[in-house]
């Protein structure tokens, strides 16, 4: 019987002699590419030219070294008689190991003074191609494409007498497999940098962007590695947080559109809405808590989701990214033109918008138009310290089949609860957990996100409700501000009015200077009997309440529709405390935890 065969061609030549060495020891006869037929050739062992075997010369200065017949014959052919027969026909004799490693791809690249000639140049063809078949027929053949791995082949082989068993080639070959989908990912992503990126509207596969999440975080982009990116940038330069902020908000507001056949909006900051509404109209007394009292222009409905989603939480929503369900029509840029935010994202702009918003920032207000018929994939995966997690996307459908299981006496959900139901258990959907929302009109009014205590959120949240519930209250609405004082100046003067915040020095008189009479504080005999006045709240919660006090405390803010997750060992307790409220509690079967 004939010497088995292995091919090397390696350009790391690390631990190289030792294997050669070793191969020989077990009756192999080497076949080696050019600089690793030489190198093993000087230290005194017996290897064969490739071009030798092939009768091929290496040739276009080393760019077709082993891309032959007779190389990858030798290496795809199985052990099945048409394919013994077509080795025999053409004189080519099988191969059972190939050794090879690639051309330092990243490495080159890596260097400042990389051009795209020098990366062009180091991009592996042959040894690819090698890995390739050989990981393809690893019933037959043994890949080695890692240096690190010879030691153990070796003694694999004397252990084997020669051959080395299945589970050893099926490991070997899933190493060169993820070693040429390394590389492949490499060259797109490099090549993706220099040809895709887009300045302007045009469709760009990536876009680059100014930093990660702080400022000392670069090189960062963001990208698809199929066809091109589902929104387009209009205006300004979105940075990292925008786009999770943006791309987040964006799935909200198509998904409460979708449900609930009405325009939507959210604003969000850090990765969570501090508002997200549908369009519900305002009555005078909500226009001027929202802050649109004098807005000339009519509200549309789109205007009037976004003036809820804004107006709900004015301190948090300062500086927000918005997503808006429909085309942005003027009434909704007006709104958008006059506060602090960082950008937009909707499916589209009338021409007199998109002059609106563009004006906004100096010209550097970000706009994104969203492709409203694109549809993300199934599988989400990101990479945390290195180690990439995958699963499947939280396509849960928030809609009234999710809230049939209502556990408390009181079964009454009204046609507008169910509507505020959604909302909530919607927002909470796109929320940091643990995360427990209140909704009322078609608007979120309270969130607490990112607490790691359920009863924190329901706190939270719940305090959240309570401040712009006061800040419906008549001496609030009346609160005597001087001319020309900023709209958040005074949102954050409104703020310290209703929460009570004790001020005292340079604060207080600051925070008295904004207005014609100091006003009186609210009374805690004022707060209470306001407090009363507020029912038909929707509250949900992205997991299930441990304790009942969550149910006692969501009550204090108005709730009287309670959604969460049953699985509580305090379910029954919860329930109790629902009932003695009178509240209609569901069960809804779905936890939405979000991260
Ligand atoms: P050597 O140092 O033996 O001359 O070259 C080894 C390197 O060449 C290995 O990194 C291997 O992946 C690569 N290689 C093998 N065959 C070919 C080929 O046909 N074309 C190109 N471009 N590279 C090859």
């Amino acid at each position: 019987m004939s010497a088995p065969i292995a091919l090397l061609s390696v350009y790391d030549k690390t631990n190289l002699l030792d294997l050669a060495n070793g191969l020989k020891g077990q009756g192999f006869r080497l076949i080696g590419s050019g600089g690793t037929a030489k190198m093993i050739r000087q230290a005194g062992i017996k290897i064969e030219d490739v071009a030798d075997v092939t009768k091929a010369p290496e040739m276009l200065g080393g760019r077709v070294k082993t891309l032959h017949p007779v190389v990858h014959g030798g290496i795809l052919a199985r052990d099945i008689s048409s394919d013994q027969a077509d080795l025999l026909q053409h004189s080519i004799d099988p191969i059972s190991v190939v050794v090879c490693n690639l051309y330092p791809f990243e490495a080159t690249i890596a260097k400042p003074d990389c051009t795209i000639a020098d990366a062009v140049e180091e991009i592996d063809i042959g040894g690819v191609t090698l890995l390739r078949a050989a990981a393809k027929n690893h019933a037959r053949v043994s890949i080695l494409s890692d240096p690190a791995d010879y030691s153990k082949f070796l003694d694999a082989l004397k252990a084997g007498n020669g051959k080395v068993d299945e589970k050893l080639r099926n490991t070997l070959a899933l190493k060169a497999f993820e070693m040429t989908s390394n590389y492949d990912e490499a060259i797109s992503d490099y090549f993706r940098q220099q040809y895709s990126s887009a300045d302007s509207t045009e469709d760009a596969q990536r876009i680059a962007l100014r930093y990660g999440a702080n400022p000392h975080q670069k090189p960062a982009q963001a990208f698809v590695t199929h066809g091109t990116l589902p929104f387009k940038v209009l205006s300004g330069s979105p940075g990292y947080i925008n786009l999770l902020d943006a791309l987040n908000s964006y799935a909200l507001v198509s998904e409460l559109q979708e449900a609930l056949n009405l325009p939507a909006a959210a604003s969000f900051k850090h990765v969570s809405p501090a508002g997200a509404a549908v369009g519900v109209d305002l009555d005078e007394i909500e226009k001027k808590v929202y802050g649109v009292d004098d807005l000339k222009e009519s509200l549309t409905p789109l205007a009037s989701a976004y003036a809820r989603a804004r107006g709900a939480d004015r301190m948090s929503s300062f500086g927000d990214f918005i997503a808006l369900s429909g085309e942005c029509d003027v009434a909704t840029a007006k709104i958008i033109s006059r506060e602090v935010s960082d950008g937009v994202i909707a499916p589209g702009y009338t021409p007199e918008a998109l002059e609106i918003l563009k004006k906004k920032k100096a010209g550097k207000y970000c706009i994104l138009q969203m492709d409203p018929t694109y549809v993300p994939s199934t599988i989400e995966t990101r990479q945390v310290y290195g180690i990439s997690l995958q699963q499947k996307r939280n396509d849960a459908k928030i809609n009234p089949s999710v809230f049939t299981n209502v556990v408390s006496k009181n079964k009454n959900i009204t046609p507008t609860g169910m509507v505020d139901l959604i909302v909530a258990t919607l927002a909470l959907k796109y929320t940091q957990s643990n995360s427990v929302a209140y909704a009322t009109r078609g608007a979120i009014v309270g969130i607490g996100a990112g607490q790691q205590s359920r009863i924190h959120c329901t706190r939270l949240a719940g305090t959240k409700t309570d401040i712009w519930w006061l800040r419906h209250h008549p001496r609030v609405l009346n609160l005597p501000f001087k001319s020309g004082i900023k709209r958040a100046e005074k949102a954050n003067a409104i703020d310290l009015f209703v929460t009570g915040e004790p001020l005292e020095g340079l604060e207080k008189e600051q925070w008295e200077s904004m207005f014609t009479t100091v006003p009186e504080p609210l009374s805690q005999e004022e707060k209470v009997a306001h407090a009363a006045l507020l029912k038909n709240v929707a509250c949900s919660s992205d997991a299930f309440f441990p304790f009942p006090d969550n149910v006692h405390r969501a009550k204090k803010s108005g709730t009287q529709f309670l959604a969460a997750a049953s699985g509580s060992v305090m379910d029954a307790e919860c329930i109790k405390a629902a009932d003695e409220h009178q509240i209609v509690f569901v069960h809804t079967n779905l936890r939405l935890f979000h991260h």
